[in-house]
């Protein structure tokens, strides 16, 4: 079938989308959705919004944006184009928040479906309280933050996270959803209950673990490729009132990543995990995550890296206000590690204010005009047993000058996960234990130099060149891909999979056709 050959006319558009005003009108895109009885509405002209995204470099312009107000909005419009067959040739795009990094979320000439409108807000949201089944239901249009504000009313909160909550709930479970806390709970994909889902064909279907699994474990980390999510069931726990964050350094990478792994093999560790790079001191006080405000026992700015190479272990515990032992834990797990002893940065943080630091970063970042710019990331997910050979080679040689942006790396260990994970659309290295690495730049726009957009682009190569040379067996996590042989690649096992359920759930390639996966078929 056409569907599968591969998708070669992808077009980049590298230059922004003209102002709304001097954008030209399809011929009638209205005329073919006159007859839909809508709770919402679609735009025509203010498109611009919806060609855009936080990769601030891929600029496809719809030809309409539907505002939904209900699930059947979505369902009568994804039907209507599953319909219109041959005369058509549209596709549909659900859009979060916008926060992909390569037109993710948008539709050349497509529809474009903002699925914030849809949200739910936020009584409707059904908590249930007792045993172990805690849960709440969202709209897939909701922001982490909004669930996050609503459980903890209830004194629940969802366990796996994002390190940044300004993102929709069905953007974070089409990909995975990872954060420190991925290596006790898996990622939020790890952490859903129910799913409610309008398929390609315009189909409105519940589905679980239990009831149409094949679905739920299809869209679940499938790309926006198998239906648009509307509601999900989000497994809640307890909240704590607050967090000890910590940061210590090392040197030393081998020492770094051994802590990490003896971290998260315990039963009993510290409740988040993370770590980053810090090349010439950026990343640990002048980045976006610089909301961390060390308070004892030595001043972050104290320290002098002399311009080595550092690796900082982050970590929490998570504890409610009444909990006794709480400092002999800490103690007890700090003591087993092997951080440069003079480097013990702590910090005490509202679980809120912990959850939502990204946001605090964001907004001084904005206020310097710094966070619409261009965000040439790569995120990757490393095998354990290749961790040292990679770093060597990419902090040694590749990445030694500055990093322009973060630098994550947190071990992760997927035999703790839910073995349902397996069954999702999510692809990951098949070892227990895996990194995963984030470069997560900022390009200066317009600049030429080292913190241009180019030359990022070509670090970001030479790292994928030189893992395919050394047989490292990476896995891109929020994959981009242009050639269709890529995306085979990317799958690897589980690609014939994801092509049957493709076939089932959207046959003619209606959905999500900004990862440039399928072509859609008329
Ligand atoms: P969008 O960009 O709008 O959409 C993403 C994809 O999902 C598109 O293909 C879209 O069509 C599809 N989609 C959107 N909504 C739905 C729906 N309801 N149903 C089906 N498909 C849908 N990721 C992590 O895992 N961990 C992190 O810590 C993390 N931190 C981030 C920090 C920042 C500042 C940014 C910009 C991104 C971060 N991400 C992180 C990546 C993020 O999870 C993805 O980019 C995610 O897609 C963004 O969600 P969104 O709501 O903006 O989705």
């Amino acid at each position: 079938s056409k569907l599968f050959s591969a998708n070669q006319n992808h077009q980049k558009i590298f230059s922004p989308p003209p102002p709304p005003q001097q954008q030209q009108q399809d011929s009638n895109p209205h005329a073919a959705f006159d007859t839909l009885d809508l709770d919402g509405h679609f735009s025509f002209q203010n498109t611009a919004h919806a060609s855009r995204d936080f990769g601030n470099r891929f600029f496809f312009r719809p030809a309409a944006v539907l505002h939904p107000k209900s699930v059947s909005d979505i369902a009568s419009t994804v039907k209507h184009v599953y319909e219109m067959g041959p005369l058509s040739g549209l596709t549909v795009a659900a859009r979060g928040h916008g926060h992909s990094l390569q037109g993710q979320s948008q539709a050349d000439g497509g529809i474009v479906v903002n699925m914030e409108s849809l949200t739910r807000r936020p009584s409707q949201g059904h908590l249930r309280g007792g045993g172990g089944g805690r849960y709440v239901d969202v709209s897939g249009g909701e922001l982490w933050i909004d669930v996050l504000k609503e459980t903890l009313k209830q004194g629940l909160a969802p366990k796996s996270w994002t390190d940044y909550l300004h993102l929709t709930v069905g953007g974070t479970l089409s990909n995975g959803g990872i954060s420190g806390q991925a290596f006790r709970h898996g990622p939020q994909i790890n952490n859903v209950q129910q799913l409610e889902v309008v398929t390609g064909k315009g189909e409105v279907v519940t589905c679980s673990e239990k009831q149409n699994a094949e679905l739920f474990f299809s869209v679940l980390g499938g790309l926006g490729q198998f239906g648009i999510i509307t509601r999900a069931r989000i497994s809640l726990e307890a909240a704590p009132d607050m967090v000890r964050w910590i940061r210590v350094l090392y040197s030393d990478f081998s020492k770094f990543s051994t802590d990490q792994e003896h971290l998260i093999s315990l039963d009993e560790s510290f409740d988040y995990i993370e770590g980053f790079v810090i090349i010439n001191r950026t990343g640990l006080l002048n980045n976006w995550r610089s909301s961390f405000h060390p308070k004892d026992p030595v001043q972050a700015s104290q320290f002098v890296s002399d311009g080595k190479t550092l690796y900082c272990l982050e970590v929490a515990k998570y504890y409610k206000i009444t909990a006794l032992h709480l400092l002999q834990q800490i103690q007890g797990l700090l003591s087993k590690l092997h951080f440069i002893t003079s480097t013990l940065f702590v910090s005490e943080v509202s679980y809120l204010g912990f959850l939502d630091r990204v946001h605090v970063a964001e907004m001084k970042l904005r206020e310097q005009g710094l966070w619409e710019v261009p965000h040439p990331w790569l995120c990757l997910f490393i095998p354990g047993s290749k961790m040292d050979q990679f770093a060597s080679q990419v902090f040694g040689s590749i990445v030694t000058d500055s990093s322009n942006g973060p630098i994550l790396i947190y071990a992760l260990n997927q035999s703790k996960w839910n073995n349902n994970i397996k069954r999702t659309s999510l692809v990951t290295p098949r070892e227990d234990v895996i990194y995963h690495v984030s470069f997560l730049a900022s390009a200066v726009p317009s600049s030429t130099g080292k913190d241009g957009l180019d030359y990022i682009l070509a670090r970001n190569q030479r790292i994928l060149d030189f893992s395919l040379g050394a047989g490292i067996g990476l896995k891109q996590y929020l994959p981009h891909y242009t050639t269709q042989e890529d995306w085979k690649g990317h799958f690897g096992s589980k690609w014939e999979v994801f092509l049957k359920r493709k076939l089932t759930y959207d046959p003619l390639a209606v959905l999500a056709p900004g990862h440039r996966i399928f072509k859609r078929q008329y």
